[in-house]
């Protein structure tokens, strides 16, 4: 159950990184451009009636999400342990379009993590009429202060909250470039659902596993490729990604449960690749459900050769995963053993 402390002590910081909550059209060529801050807060005058200690900050400059870096999630990371002290909760304002992928970089970056980190965003200008940018904000913002009865935060990991519902952040996708139903997470239950009340899914949100102190760890090894796989892929599409100098990590986006064509070349050049410690994880193209490399005997010549099992993973969660484990860990076991275990909530490992 929510239960509310006195308002005026409960302190929020927001924090705009960009995106088309906060643009307002060029007039020379129309296109929708990053605005500022302050435009964003005088078109949600609301927000001072929950009576917290509301403050803001802003990403310098802010950016269309389609620009964001991995040295945007450590300024973002940053921010948080600067402020974990004196917030309550966070509220980071996101371009939609790599929302996904902040949201599970941040879920592995922020170690220990116990508050809430919102992100959200909008399809339509907050300053524009039938903006969804309105709700999305208040009612996230609304979520980053719950407390339970114990004045523990309701949801202390990082969440997308969006048209009505509160996503775990590391398994949401962006499946709508139109409609306000921007987000699903497809492979986990959403954490709450915003009607009349906020209906939180308690027994679904992540319980702080530690009392050890927020640790933010932000040496992300980009030196990582996709992979997607399509009937009548080449041979020579293959060997120009794995002889990339330095490479470190494959995913390798598979069909259906985790299956790939039977040609040699595929799975020799998988086999060597693996043989020479780089880390390849087989996930599926499909949005709902699991890799299972056993089921069919296209799925088991890849685990043969030491593909490794990404389960139920987004795209968004595993390159980021892969990023953080490999910027992490020297020990190329370690990197592989984790790879396949739940470390954020963003896979369901069986065994
Ligand atoms: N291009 C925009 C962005 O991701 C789209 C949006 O915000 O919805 O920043």
């Amino acid at each position: 159950m929510q239960i509310m402390k006195n308002p005026a002590e409960i302190s929020i910081l927001i924090l705009y990184t960009g995106g088309t909550i906060g643009m307002t059209h060029n007039p020379l060529t129309g296109a929708l451009e990053s605005f500022d801050l302050e435009h964003l807060c005088a078109n949600v005058p609301e927000m001072n009636h929950f009576g917290f200690n509301i403050e803001t900050t802003t990403l310098n400059p802010p950016i269309d999400s389609s620009d964001m870096e991995p040295e945007h999630w450590g300024k973002m990371a940053k921010i948080i342990e600067e402020g974990y002290e004196k917030y309550d909760g966070f509220v980071i304002l996101h371009g939609t379009d790599t929302m996904a992928y902040t949201a599970s970089a941040l879920s592995f970056m922020l170690e220990n993590l116990q508050k809430p980190v919102i992100i959200t965003g909008s399809q339509i200008p907050i300053g524009q009429l039938r903006t969804d940018g309105k709700e999305n904000f208040l009612t996230s913002i609304e979520i980053a202060a719950a407390k339970d009865k114990n004045g523990n935060p309701l949801v202390p990991e990082v969440c997308i909250y969006f048209e009505s519902k509160l996503m775990r952040g590391n398994r949401t996708t962006k499946i709508n470039s139109e409609g306000f139903n921007a987000f699903r997470s497809f492979n986990f239950p959403a954490l709450a659902n915003a009607g009349i009340d906020i209906k939180y899914e308690s027994h679904l949100i992540r319980k702080p596993k530690t009392d050890e102190p927020l640790r933010v760890f932000t040496e992300m090894d980009t030196r990582v490729a996709v992979i997607s796989l399509f009937p009548g892929i080449r041979e020579e599409v293959l060997s120009q990604i794995v002889n990339i100098p330095n490479l470190r990590g494959v995913i390798l986006k598979t069909y259906g449960s985790g299956n790939a064509p039977r040609k040699e070349w595929l799975v020799s050049t998988l086999a060597n690749l693996c043989a020479n410690g780089i880390v390849v994880v087989n996930i599926s193209q499909c949005s709902k459900g699991s890799v299972e490399m056993r089921r069919y005997e296209t799925g088991l010549q890849l685990l043969n050769v030491g593909v490794l099992n990404g389960y139920d993973c987004t795209i968004e969660a595993m390159i980021t995963k892969m990023m953080y484990l490999l910027g992490k860990y020297k020990d190329i076991e370690t990197v592989k053993r984790l790879m396949c275990e739940d470390i954020a909530g963003e896979m369901t490992a069986l065994s």
